[in-house]
């Protein structure tokens, strides 16, 4: 009989395990084979190979992720970046156009405006809280609408509602990366995102021990996107696919405790005298608390601030506090904090990067899994 799974919880440790279980074992096992015996394939992409992305560790992956948010196909690469080139190639390549809001991880941006155009593709920026100034950025090749759930790294919440309906009102394919929220916060598809990108990891591994990423949504088009990520080669090995299987089963529990406790310290350094100002969309302050109610079901683990003293404060800050390891990246169980202008945002030119808000002097703080106590009293003495 098939397992009952209704909760996002039960599909993290069930969807796409094999059942029957393989030789008895409750753990998926590793399939280290980079080739498969024929068995009667028709075309070259039902034989079974590791670039294909079609081992059975690969095969119960894209079934969870699928599950997970509720949509109808899923595929795994070798990096978030992976996720989001071999996807942008696909939907928007051969001269297509793209229309992105202006604030996203860097390494996107760069993508963007480095490599996408000598490779034939347009894009324009546009405010993404502004969805009438979008209609004037259209153009006959226009092809889709990027987003990030929650911006990275001034945790902004665009109008994906409206994003949505701009795009399928015009014909394009709507993409969001959805890293920071995780799908336990947010599941894109159910709001009709046609693809769901991740860096994986981030919060669907957890970790900090892989780099892999995900491309979720509608059948035709993952498999478009598998095709293409067969031929460009960024793909996961199986290895890293069990270190993911792994670290998305405790996925629920991580998220729940790191928005908790990311709630917590946002306040706590709202409230403080030497701090100017925190960007957050669990705090009432912020612009899009609202917009982050209707559509989340948590705030997310990443939150980023600015001190009175500007640079140097944020520089004393870094190094006074004990428990967060300084280096970019985010969403593990060990809370990481760095200075995006200097780290994930250091690409942009610093006239882009005053374009987008990020200043200088701005920290991102990815809280992990300490007691959220702990990282206050940190921070408290790291203030004095
Ligand atoms: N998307 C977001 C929002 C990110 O923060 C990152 C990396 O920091 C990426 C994509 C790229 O992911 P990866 O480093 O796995 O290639």
């Amino acid at each position: 009989m098939a397992k009952l799974m209704k909760a996002i919880d039960t599909k993290l440790v069930h969807a796409g395990e094999p059942d029957p279980s393989i030789g008895g074992a409750v753990t998926m096992p590793i399939f280290q084979s980079s080739t498969f015996e024929s068995a009667g394939a028709k075309s070259y992409h039902d034989l079974r190979y590791i670039r294909l992305s079609n081992t059975p560790n690969h095969a119960l992956l894209h079934a969870k992720l699928a599950a997970l948010e509720g949509a109808e196909a899923a595929l795994v690469c070798g990096s978030g970046m992976a996720a989001i080139a071999t996807t942008l190639l696909t939907v928007v390549g051969g001269s297509g156009h793209l229309i992105a809001q202006h604030s996203l991880y860097g390494g996107t941006h760069d993508l963007l405006t480095g490599d996408l155009p000598a490779l034939g593709i347009e894009v324009d920026f546009v405010d993404g809280d502004d969805p009438a100034s979008w209609r004037e950025m259209l153009r006959p090749n226009t092809r889709a609408l990027y987003m990030e759930s929650i911006s990275n790294p001034l945790l902004e919440v665009t109008d994906l509602r409206a994003a949505v309906d701009f795009a399928s009102s015009n014909g394009l394919l709507s993409i969001i990366d959805n890293t920071f929220a995780s799908p336990i916060n947010f599941r894109p598809p159910e709001v009709g995102f046609d693809l769901s990108l991740h860096s994986a990891t981030k919060y669907l591994n957890g970790h900090t021990d892989i780099v892999a990423g995900a491309v979720i949504g509608r059948a035709e088009l993952v498999r478009e996107i598998s095709r293409k990520l067969g031929h460009l080669g960024g793909v996961l090995d199986p290895h890293a696919c069990f270190l993911l299987n792994r670290g998305l089963k405790t996925l629920a529990v991580r998220v729940r405790h790191q928005n908790e406790s990311a709630l917590k310290i946002a306040r706590f350094l709202e409230a403080h005298p030497r701090v100017a100002k925190v960007n957050y969309p669990g705090l009432e302050s912020h612009p899009n608390h609202m917009r982050a109610i209707e559509l989340f079901d948590g705030f997310g683990g990443v939150l980023s601030f600015e001190l009175e003293g500007k640079l140097p404060a944020a520089e004393a800050f870094i190094s006074r506090a004990t428990i967060p390891i300084c280096a970019p990246s985010l969403g593990g169980v060990e809370t990481l904090i760095t200075r995006p202008a200097a780290t994930s945002h250091s690409g942009m030119s610093a006239q882009e990067r005053a374009r987008a808000g990020i200043h200088e002097d701005l920290i991102r703080l990815s809280v992990g899994l300490e007691a959220s106590d702990d990282l206050l009293e940190d921070f408290e003495s790291a203030l004095k």
